[in-house]
């Protein structure tokens, strides 16, 4: 999976289409009737009929709700009779909306408010509810650690899954059930009376509820096992039938179960979203979103990732739709007795895990292509095919590029990717059905930009490699999800350079992936790639993509290809953990001679998989001059990030964490004489045993060394002052004697080591005194993520205006050269480059830069049909226009987005709506946000929040907004919270917004994310900043006012002062 936002999986969180609030999930004699009446076509092996089953048919029907306490068991007779069924084709005869009788799909959502219950139910259901047993499994598990709690919520060992029949109705033009049937085989590895599987946000019917012993060849001869009673543990999500007898080891059974599940919109499990097409009419639409566990919420399953089996699919639709799955449509069948509707049999999978099934039922136009034997097609809405021209081309080329690379043929006979209007990420992997949103997916020429482009070429890029890291080798458990991310994360790019190499990605990763995660690793809330969560966050993500580069480097190409290959093949269909890869890399590394046969790729690997953070190897030159003493320091303890480790030593005087952090660190440098940055396989081993080593003759006193070359070691790397001097005298003189990616490295160490107090801000702030020579995008992409940092600790100081008239006179001579005249034909890194300049000099308030916007935008208002803004600098021009303007701007540009058909359009107009600088506007803005029928979907809500929280002047109206709101919004998206969290406290950096969050946090824990570590690091984080305010403002202060920078304003009018103060 990819996105920005990770998808959590949120507990206790009810969809807004409610079937009722109520502590229980089965059915009453009189809707199992009707169930079972309505479910006689599956038996009969035509299916499900069609009903239209309106929530308020259904008196004793009850959703899930998971905010129960305690697991519950609960009888079918508990409930009263049930008010007779007359027919199961009754359907032909029945009204909308009866509540006896089934009727034809509704037009319309039945709203949330038809689920309330009779009023004569209330009493019999709380006397039903009297003989409850509680779960005394479940007591006590607050107490339980993270640790504790994810065992806890694993599956009994005691059956493995074979194979499942699933059948779906989505009734997307009805009510938004779906009518469902489940076959699943089991083999017995230990003895048991308990069959349990996961089930959520579903409705069953005991009495349909079979477990038969297999083995018999006729259907329906086996031994069925008499199930003593059924069991629904709502904290883990468990359906449990407590057996007679026990299911002995070694033999199969099936259990079999029809049920009502939901079409949700909370973009998880099988969920209905819609959109309007070219007619404006609404349409709607089903589709899935799995991972990590919310397979099952569509169907009953062993839903975790180890339990692997196959599956035949069949799904039901109006014939004016289409479904798509994993497989290809075996047979398609007519409904009996269901005008209208048919059954698509897909084939039988390959073995694979519940959270990659997928299912889309839509009305989605598709292009198709043929690879070989496999058929390639893209799916999207019909207006929007043309965007999915660039995916359907280079989808079939990296996938050929990643056959290749593993040397292992893709498996499944077609590929579909599919854009979907509302998905909670950027792609997802499904096997041979992968679903993205349109941002990750489509991209329209001269519209979109060049960085869309990338984005969906990596995004692309990123779902294919899964199709071998992730669906053909499957972590065993979400713990080493890093197997599948850091993997994609990292040869999404050997992808793309294979197709676009004049984006220099490789390149580009350095900035994209490495110094992107390092601050967050060099928290105490860090965590490490091997983590047991169920969601990935960018430590597995980018950390995971960097040491797997650190190890193609220092293993080489040759040898690191064919122990990943030897990997994949040997562990097919099958699934893996960390200690696998070792295993064959480690093989492939002393068959070649790389590794020493009493070294291990494990004994490396390990120190930088279990424990989290990373080095800042310290070089100090020896008096002798012409050698070097290296030291590694745990950057998360008094390195790099010094000021958060002694703040947290401070206040965590008790602190457990009392290991000692040392890494296997492969060292690699050259130095002024030599400058030759080819070299990345290690010269040197730095091993975990040791504190110091000694590299003798590298260079003379006067000449610079540098290590890490290219940055392929996962690591920072600091020097004496001297060294730093030499350096930066290099860079003034000729910085292209240093190579690219060195350059950036160098920029973002130096920056982030003044930060954590290790270096002197002047010595730093001094090195990017170059940067008006710097012509490269990749150095300029670190300088301006390190001045974003001082940007959001200044923002609200006295110190912001210096600032910025520094930055101003930074980027000028670049903004000079590049100028605003935009060219699609350029290479892609300078359009980024001008992308980025432009933006930050209209930041600074160059007058050219605002006015050139402010023209732009309004000669677009003069013609609205035809924009002449070009693809790259729209969401600068857009946002300035809208700051220096009023409603009327505002308006316009909503017009805009409502009427675009194209998503990255939409976005960069919902980022750049956020910009004004009128605080009514911004307040009616965030409104909208947490309202759908605004306009702006639900999945763009953060889009929304973070645009006003990184506006200077929206920031605390979005605070205040969270806070006020904040039940509200966790109730609207609980998804989001997280990422809104983060992108408002950002540049907090006062003690009052600490206290505040804090509050906060003690008000709702547990509710921004089911991952505690993710509310300890926006703690943290904030910390660091007022940290860092105490220590460093003065001195980043003193810099700026010695080279002209004032911070305070002449007590006497000069009129020389004028250009300075205003200019
Ligand atoms: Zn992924």
């Amino acid at each position: 999976m990819l996105g920005e936002v990770d998808k959590q999986h949120e507990r206790g969180h009810n969809s807004n289409l409610s079937f009722g609030k109520a502590p229980c999930c089965y059915l009453s004699r009189e809707a199992g009737v009707l169930l079972g009446v309505l479910m006689l076509g599956v038996v009969v092996g035509t299916g499900l009929l069609v009903h239209y089953l309106a929530p308020h048919t259904y008196p004793n029907l009850r959703i899930i709700d998971r905010t129960t306490p305690h697991s519950q068991d609960l009888e079918m007779d508990a409930f009263p009779p049930p008010r007779q069924v007359k027919r199961a084709d009754a359907m032909t005869t029945s009204k909308p909306h009866s509540s006896h009788h089934p009727s034809p799909p509704s037009p319309t959502p039945p709203t949330p408010t038809t689920s309330t219950q009779p009023e004569v139910m209330k009493g019999q259901k709380e006397e039903s509810l009297s003989g409850i047993e509680q779960n005394t499994e479940t007591e006590g598990k607050q107490e339980m650690t993270h640790e504790e709690r994810m065992e806890w919520l694993r599956l009994p060992l005691s059956l493995k899954p074979l194979h499942y029949l699933v059948k779906l109705q989505p009734l997307i033009n009805g009510n938004f059930s779906i009518l469902g049937y489940v076959e699943v085989e089991v083999e017995v590895l230990e003895a048991t009376t308990n069959f349990t599987l996961h089930i959520a946000d579903i409705i069953t019917n005991n009495n349909t509820v079979k477990v038969m012993e297999s083995g018999v060849e006729e259907v329906g001869l086996g031994r069925e096992v008499v199930i003593r009673r059924h069991q629904y543990d709502h904290e883990r999500e468990f359906y449990i039938a407590h057996l007679e007898e026990a299911l002995q080891k070694g033999n199969k059974y099936t259990l079999s179960m029809e049920f009502i599940g939901l079409l949700n919109d909370q973009l998880h499990g099988f969920y209905r979203s819609n959109y309007r097409n070219a007619n404006g009419t609404e349409v709607w639409l089903a589709s899935t979103q799995f991972q990590a566990n919310d397979a099952r919420r569509a169907f009953p399953c062993f839903d975790e990732p180890g339990l692997k089996a196959t599956f035949e699919i069949h799904l039901a639709r109006q014939t004016n739709m289409t479904t798509i799955s994993n497989m290809p449509i075996k047979e398609t069948r007519h409904m009996v007795g269901a005008e209208g509707w048919v059954w698509d049999h897909y084939y039988t999978t390959v073995p694979m895990s519940t959270y990659l099934l997928a299912f889309v039922v839509s009305d989605l136009a598709h292009n198709s292509t043929d690879l070989d034997d496999i058929l390639f097609r893209v799916w999207t809405r019909e207006e929007a095919l043309p965007q999915a021209n660039y995916a359907l081309d280079i989808g079939p080329r990296i996938l050929t590029f990643f056959t290749d690379y593993f040397n292992l043929s893709y498996p499944l006979p077609k590929l579909d990717m599919v854009a979907v209007p509302d998905f909670p990420a950027l792609g997802m992997e499904n096997w041979g059905l992968v679903i993205y949103s349109e941002i990750g997916m489509l991209y329209e020429a001269g519209v979109s930009s060049a960085a869309n482009k990338q984005l969906a070429g990596m995004v692309v890029s990123h779902e294919l490699a899964h199709q071998w890291f992730g669906d053909l080798v499957t972590p065993k458990w979400w713990s080493e999800i890093w197997l599948n991310e850091g993997f994609a994360s990292y040869v999404e790019h050997l992808g793309i350079d294979h197709i676009e190499p004049s984006w220099k990605i490789l390149e580009q990763f350095v900035i994209r992936r490495m110094q992107g995660v390092f601050v967050k690793d060099s928290l105490h809330s860090s965590n490490p790639v091997i983590h047991n969560a169920m969601n990935g966050n960018t430590i597995i993500y980018s950390k995971g993509a960097s040491i797997i580069r650190m190890m193609n480097h220092f293993l080489g190409d040759g040898t690191f290809r064919s122990g990943v290959s030897d990997y994949l093949s040997t562990l097919k269909y099958d699934n893996a953990v960390s200690d696998d890869l070792w295993e064959h890399l480690t093989l492939a590394a002393h068959r070649d001679g790389i590794l020493p046969t009493n070294l291990t790729v494990k004994t490396i690997m390990d120190t930088w998989t279990l424990q989290m953070g990373y080095p800042v190897i310290t070089v100090q030159r020896n008096n002798d001059g012409d050698s070097v003493t290296v030291t590694q320091r745990n950057n998360d303890g008094n390195s790099v990030t010094v000021t958060q480790e002694r703040f947290l030593l401070t206040r965590q005087e008790n602190s457990e964490d009392t290991h000692d952090y040392k890494w296997w660190v492969p060292l690699t440098y050259t130095d002024q004489a030599e400058a030759d940055f080819s070299q990345t396989q290690p010269k040197v081993w730095m091993k975990d045993s040791e504190a110091q080593i000694t590299i003798p003759h590298l260079a003379t006193k006067d000449h610079w060394v540098i290590f890490n070359l290219h940055q392929t070691g996962y690591y920072r790397v600091n020097y004496d002052l001297h060294n730093w001097h030499l350096l930066t005298s290099q860079l003034l003189s000729q910085h292209t004697a240093i190579a690219t990616i060195n350059r950036a490295q160098i920029i973002d160490d130096a920056m982030d080591l003044a930060r954590a107090g290790l270096l002197p801000y002047a010595t730093a702030l001094d090195l990017l005194g170059y940067l008006p020579q710097e012509r490269d995008y990749v150095p300029w992409w670190a300088a301006f993520e390190n001045l974003k940092f001082l940007k959001n600790m200044l923002t609200y100081t006295a110190g912001y205006g210096p600032f910025k008239r520094y930055v101003r006179d930074l980027v000028l001579p670049l903004y000079s050269t590049m100028g605003l005249d935009d060219h699609l034909d350029d290479p892609v890194l300078d359009q980024y480059k001008r992308q980025k300049v432009v933006s930050w000099a209209c930041f600074t308030g160059l007058p050219d830069c605002l006015q050139h916007s402010l023209a732009a935008f309004n000669a677009w208002r003069e013609t609205p049909h035809s924009n002449n803004i070009t693809a790259n600098l729209k969401s600068t021009v857009y946002c300035h226009a809208i700051a220096e303007g009023g409603e009327e701007e505002w308006s316009f540009a909503w017009h805009q987005y409502l009427e675009s058909n194209v998503g990255t359009e939409k976005d960069n107009l919902l980022g750049a709506l956020g910009c004004s600088k009128k605080p009514w506007i911004l307040a009616r803005y965030l409104e909208m946000a947490f309202n759908e029928s605004s306009g702006i979907k639900k999945q763009d809500a953060r889009t929304v929040f973070r645009s006003v929280a990184r506006n200077e002047v929206g920031q605390p109206l979005a605070w205040t907004f969270l806070q006020d709101n904040f039940d509200r919004i966790h109730a609207y998206s609980a998804n989001a919270l997280k990422g809104l969290m983060r992108s408002v406290t950002t540049s907090f950096n006062r003690e009052t917004q600490l206290k505040e969050l804090e509050s906060l946090h003690a008000a709702h824990k547990g509710q921004v994310s089911s991952n505690p570590l993710d509310m300890m690091e926006m703690l943290e984080r904030v910390r660091h900043n007022v940290d860092w305010t105490q220590r460093h403002y003065q001195e980043v202060m003193a810099w700026l006012q010695h080279r002209g920078y004032h911070t305070t304003l002449p007590t006497h009018h000069r009129p020389s002062d004028n250009q300075r103060a205003h200019g």
